[in-house]
């Protein structure tokens, strides 16, 4: 959930207040929610009716309602924050271990995060760690990494101190990256535009495919779709089937209104049919064919294992073996598959 909280700076120190997320905040009950609009102060939710029940969603809005004492409603400013900022870091190394026992060749890891002080034991360890800082992370992003996973604090404009001033300084040229975003907004389609469309059109380098929200990510949620991506590389290299991973979590009951929220926000820029390198045998050619059975199959096709070497073809495309005479695998290729 987020959270909203009121900053009052004074020359010795902060004065800060969290206030609670209520969708039945009243002159009773205080607490904080999105209204409909300046005009329609109830709290803006939708109601979506699923089989068995029916769930609530508030939906975040321009206009924000708060009960409470004097000093909650006339602060300085308001921020709206995401509560738990130091599980972001856990839960990259949540996906950092995960990739590094089942993606064994995805071996280089650099790591630069805004605070270290909350890391879990052991993982200050190795190589790679740094502070996340605008000059460390255009360095790291000019080296041309294959995949960058963000978190933090992100609206349309950028997120981690990726915004279009960094993006500007890239030159990583055809080097392009593949960048997973866990943050608010980063993938905002309606506006023009927001960074992920932003890195993956920028002329110099950036971005080859960006996979972020078009609205806003939910706390302890989020992270789960990002796994979900990385966790789906086991199976397929196909980027939009990367991206599809996050319907794997519609049936999840744990925060379910969120997880069904992630599933229809969550958007991939980039060419959908593009293939994802996970290892260097990747790179070999994308489909083999059977040439005694005359079966056509992705290179990451179970069957391929069990094929004899002798009997493998190599093609660049589906074409390439259709045309000569191949029939489609009905497990990996359904699609061009005639029995
Ligand atoms: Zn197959």
């Amino acid at each position: 959930m987020r959270r909203l909280e009121w900053t009052l700076p004074t020359l010795l120190e902060k004065l800060r207040e969290v206030l609670h997320f209520s969708l039945t905040a009243d002159r009773n009950n205080p607490g904080w929610y999105y209204a409909k609009a300046a005009n329609d102060l109830r709290p803006n939710s939708v109601v979506i009716d699923l089989i068995f029940f029916r769930i609530k969603i508030p939906i975040p809005t321009e206009w924000v309602v708060v009960y409470g004492p004097n000093a909650d409603i006339s602060p300085l400013r308001y921020d709206v924050d995401k509560e738990e900022t130091d599980s972001s870091i856990t839960q990259q190394e949540e996906l950092r271990a995960w990739v590094r026992s089942n993606l064994g060749r995805i071996n280089q890891v650099q790591r630069l995060y805004s605070d270290v002080t909350d890391m879990p034991a052991g993982s200050l360890s190795g190589a790679g760690l740094k502070t996340l800082t605008s000059e460390n992370l255009e360095d790291e992003l000019n080296g041309g990494p294959h995949f960058v996973s963000l978190t933090g604090h992100g609206y349309s404009g950028g997120v981690a101190h990726l915004n279009e001033g960094l993006m500007n300084n890239l030159t990583n040229g055809h080097k392009t990256f593949i960048a997973v975003a866990d943050s608010c907004l980063t993938n905002q389609f309606d506006v023009n535009d927001a960074i992920g469309e932003k890195l993956v059109k920028y002329p110099n380098g950036g971005a080859v495919a960006y996979v972020g929200n078009s609205r806003y990510s939910w706390i302890g949620i989020g992270d789960d779709f990002r796994l979900a991506f990385f966790k789906a590389m086991k199976y397929t290299r196909n980027l939009a089937m990367l991206n599809d991973s996050r319907c794997y979590l519609a049936g999840d009951t744990n925060g379910r209104p969120y997880k069904i929220w992630t599933i229809f926000e969550q958007t991939l820029m980039g060419d959908p049919e593009m293939n994802v390198y996970r290892t260097d045998l990747d790179a070999y050619p994308k489909y083999i064919g059977n040439h005694k059975t005359k079966e056509l199959h992705r290179s990451t096709c179970q069957w391929v294992k069990r094929m004899a070497t002798w009997n493998m073809r190599y093609y660049d495309s589906i074409e390439e073996g259709i045309n000569l005479g191949y029939d489609g695998c009905a497990f990996c290729l359904k699609a061009y598959d005639h029995g």
